[in-house]
């Protein structure tokens, strides 16, 4: 494969960024090489500056649900292009957007529009804080929200151990105002409960955690953490930044019947566009400014141009209910994928999926619940992996640890393809 062209825009990017890139995992250390440098993306296709095509199972990371430019949610931004991209005011498309979120998904008494989703997890924290006027976070090992100061911690040695900065640049007295307890484990919660309960503002989880691999979570530790919230009147924060709009139009909420407090929102919402969201219980969003004493604000926050995109994706999920078939699509391709990866890999790949997130543990063999159940291996089996894809054409997320998206616009004939460059390149793998 010829990428001579990402190879030169890639030195010329080093010189302008870390690591020339804007975020992090873009910049393929996590997988080796080059990154490969897009000019074009349509429907389940990625094209490169050097004229390469890749199906993506990246999909952006998520928001693009339907896939690169949907012509509805393309006809909507053209609409509100012709009408001006930034108003600063009051304006009626965030209004008409909130209107038909809050009637499809329950919980949502009242909502705010950010521009990210650190942005609306970051909103929702100090929203917590100011209601219960209490300090502590409780946040799980393994989830990830964002680039938040207090949540970009790990846990201490013990329980009863403060948290410990996960980043340079975050003081150890921010990370000692969180808690992190380990995923799947309610003995553990209720031990932190315990012992910190009372004087916690917030706990905040990712429902179906997909930042670290796919870590799926059993319902009766999600209705224990639901129920000690409650006891104790902690928020409960639901991050649906990735699992809402993906799996049911409520997310995970709507399908564990866990009642949140407040739940963010980020990727689908937008459609593509940056728009994050906070929302829930009206007693508790009646304390953010200018209702009250919590501040939050933002210059382009409802951007008209990725409220209309944002809100014509949500008319087209909800019209189209597009969950039961993607779990469909997903099930018997990541079926496909199973019984390949079991007959020509040399070594285990166990696939986790949840209707249209998949992630494969490399050198596992059972189902993982927990950060530290990922395999020693994880990093370079997948890294060899992504390789033999990449060649093929298909472009998996460049980190083992990252999750892979289906959407509506991936045909069965792009899948049976992908079907076919796996069994070339899991036999092409050597141990
Ligand atoms: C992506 C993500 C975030 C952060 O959203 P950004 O838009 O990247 O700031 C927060 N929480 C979860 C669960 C996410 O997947």
């Amino acid at each position: 494969m010829n990428i001579k062209t990402s190879e030169s825009l890639f030195e010329r990017a080093k010189k302008v960024a870390p690591g020339g890139v804007h975020s992090p995992v873009r910049g393929f250390r996590g997988v080796g090489g080059t990154p490969v440098f897009i000019e074009s993306a349509k429907g389940s296709r990625l094209r490169d500056v050097d004229g390469n095509e890749y199906i993506d199972f990246c999909m952006s990371w998520g928001p693009l649900l339907f896939g690169h430019q949907d012509p509805e949610i393309g006809e909507a931004i053209k609409v509100a292009l012709s009408k001006g991209w930034s108003y600063g005011t009051a304006e009626r498309y965030s209004l008409e957007f909130a209107e038909d979120l809050m009637k499809a998904i329950p919980f949502i008494e009242n909502i705010r529009f950010v521009s990210s989703g650190t942005e609306a997890v970051m909103s929702a924290i100090r929203l917590a804080r100011g209601y219960t006027k209490r300090d502590l976070v409780l946040k799980f090992d393994g989830c990830y929200h964002g680039h938040v100061d207090s949540l970009l911690v790990r846990a201490g040695s013990g329980l009863a151990e403060m948290a410990s900065p996960d980043s340079a640049g975050i003081t150890a007295k921010t990370a000692s105002e969180t808690i992190v307890c380990p995923l799947d484990d309610e003995k553990a919660l209720e031990e932190a409960f315990e012992l910190h309960g009372p004087n916690l503002a917030a706990a905040i989880i990712e429902p179906l955690p997909a930042n670290n691999g796919l870590l799926l979570q059993r319902q009766e530790f999600l209705k224990k953490l639901e129920a000690l919230c409650h006891e104790y009147c902690t928020v409960l924060i639901l991050d649906e930044v990735i699992s809402g709009f993906r799996t049911a139009v409520g997310g995970m909420a709507e399908l564990t019947g866990i009642n949140p407090d407040l739940v963010t929102y980020g990727k689908i919402i937008g459609g593509g566009m940056p728009v994050g969201a906070y929302g829930g219980r009206k007693r508790i969003m009646d304390y953010v400014a200018p209702m009250g004493p919590v501040y939050q604000a933002g210059t382009l926050s409802a951007n008209p141009v990725a409220m209309q995109a944002g809100h014509a994706m949500l008319k087209k999920i909800i019209r189209d209910r597009p969950f039961e078939k993607l779990a469909k699509t997903g099930e018997w391709f990541t079926g496909e994928m199973q019984k390949l990866a079991n007959a020509h890999l040399p070594f285990p790949v166990l696939i986790q999926k949840f209707g249209s997130i998949s992630w494969m543990v490399c050198n596992g063999t059972e189902t993982v619940r927990r950060i530290e159940k990922i395999p020693a291996e994880q990093k370079a089996h997948y890294a060899k992996i992504f390789h033999g894809f990449l060649d093929e054409g298909v472009y998996l997320a460049p980190s083992g640890y990252e999750v892979g998206f289906l959407s509506t616009a991936h045909t069965d004939e792009d899948l049976n393809r992908v079907l076919a460059s796996a069994k070339k390149v899991f036999s092409s793998i050597k141990g």
